[in-house]
């Protein structure tokens, strides 16, 4: 079964070298393998799956709506799908937080909605110059991978990247450097050689790039900046959206308001691609069809994302939910760090977005050799992939969540133990 891929499938996959058995079935926080394995899943998807494999309520939404031959593919036309979907959020994320926005449906990647994101900037500023910071993660399609600092997928672009300047992301120069003061002065001199860009291009906690959080000041302090110069503020919020820092947003503790957002992953709540932008109605200058793509909203997605928000965001009954399982993160967390002395370890994230950074990424990726083979699917994340990143479903039960940590836990001593013996003795 193994052979099939390797004769057929490009040598650009990647989470599948990881993870080598062959997957056939998903249900709540569980993989499972041809052979009938069980295995934890704290991958989830890279943050698409915040409500689990196969969520009961949102497939039942799903295979009603099947059933009774609901549209599945309408171009950009309005169907009711769509217009539910549309009302839900308004109601339900939208008006509570008293934000305003217009919603445009883009292809169905993160990548496709980052891309739409800076060309509406660029057009409505009429700059091509965009701000993106160190460690970001925006996709890797030609604007999206622009704004990417990743090296190995800058390098993968084939031509050189323009039209992007890189300034340090919240805490790059340690705590005491104050990097929106350095920013501010480079816009505020004429001869700095930084250009006023059309926009800046920020995540709120950096997935991909090590779970490096931008406290809420700094998030104040650059919406400020934007302000001063003319800037627009994007939130890339397809990674850390949907709740996995606990809120719907990830800014919300911050009172920011952005620009425009970027959501998608999560969004529909079933696995199922879709993403949209959403942008401040006075920034809704696009042409009819100036933006398009056949796959612009997907019905499917939009019956499912309608009933995440229906049954997870109705209330705060699952952000509190979320915020528990947080709590019980950082607390056995902090236990696996504290129990190596002087400290190698450090946590990282927010929310259940948080993850340990080790010395390296050698003793990362051992982690999570020796996590999958305790039956933990668990990825890492950061510049040099030195962060063990835990993304379990936010639906997870307690028991299961316990259950990972303490498979982490053993994964954690297996191999650092025997890696700081190794050091202590060199
Ligand atoms: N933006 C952020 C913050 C992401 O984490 C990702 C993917 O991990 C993307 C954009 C790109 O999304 P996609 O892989 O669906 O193109």
């Amino acid at each position: 079964m193994m052979d099939i891929f390797q004769q057929m499938e490009s040598e650009v996959r990647s989470y599948s070298r990881s993870f080598p058995v062959v997957f056939h079935r998903a249900k709540g926080s569980y993989l499972y393998d041809e052979a009938g394995n069980g295995y934890l899943d704290f991958l989830a998807g890279a943050g698409s799956l915040n409500y689990g494999h196969n969520n009961p309520l949102l497939k039942k939404a799903l295979v009603d709506y099947i059933e009774q031959d609901g549209i599945a593919h309408g171009l950009d036309m309005h169907t009711r799908a769509k217009a539910n979907f549309l009302q839900r959020l308004q109601e339900l994320i939208l008006t509570p937080r008293a934000l305003d926005y217009r919603v445009q449906f883009t292809g169905p990647t993160g990548a496709n909605a980052v891309e739409a994101a800076l060309k509406l900037a660029r057009k409505v500023k009429g700059r091509s110059n965009i701000i993106a910071f160190t460690n970001g993660f925006h996709g890797v399609t030609l604007g999206a991978v622009a704004a990417t600092g990743n090296q190995r997928h800058r390098g993968g672009a084939g031509v050189d990247l323009h039209n992007v300047e890189r300034m340090p992301f919240c805490g790059y120069h340690g705590r005491d450097a104050d990097t929106l003061k350095m920013m501010d002065k480079l816009l505020s001199d004429p001869s700095s050689g930084v250009d006023i860009p059309a926009a800046v291009i920020v995540e709120v906690v950096q997935g991909e790039g090590g779970l490096n959080v931008a406290a809420d000041s700094w998030l104040q302090g650059l919406q400020k900046l934007c302000r001063k110069h003319d800037m627009l503020l994007i939130v890339d919020d397809i990674q850390a959206g949907c709740g996995r820092t606990g809120s719907f947003f990830s800014f919300e503790s911050s009172g920011i308001v952005p620009d425009i957002i970027t959501l998608s992953k999560s969004l529909s709540g079933f696995g199922l691609p879709f993403s949209i932008v959403l942008l401040n109605p006075v920034l809704d200058q696009w042409l009819p069809g100036e933006h398009n793509g056949t796959f612009r909203g997907n019905n499917h997605a939009f019956v499912t994302a309608t009933a995440a928000l229906e049954y997870y965001w109705s209330g705060d009954h699952f952000a509190r939910e979320v915020a528990q399982k947080a709590v019980l993160v950082s607390q056995r967390f902090k236990t696996i760090v504290e129990a190596y002395n002087p400290p190698a370890l450090r946590v990282k994230g927010r929310g259940l977005m948080q993850g340990i950074e080790c010395i390296n990424g050698d003793i990362a990726d051992a982690i999570c050799r020796q996590a999958f083979a305790r039956g933990l699917v668990v990825e890492t994340s950061g510049n040099q992939g030195q962060v063990v990143k835990c993304f379990c479903p936010l639906t997870i039960s307690e028991e299961d969540l316990c259950k990972g940590l303490d498979i982490l836990e053993q994964s954690f001593a297996a191999v650092v133990e025997q890696k700081f013996m190794a050091l202590k003795t060199a």
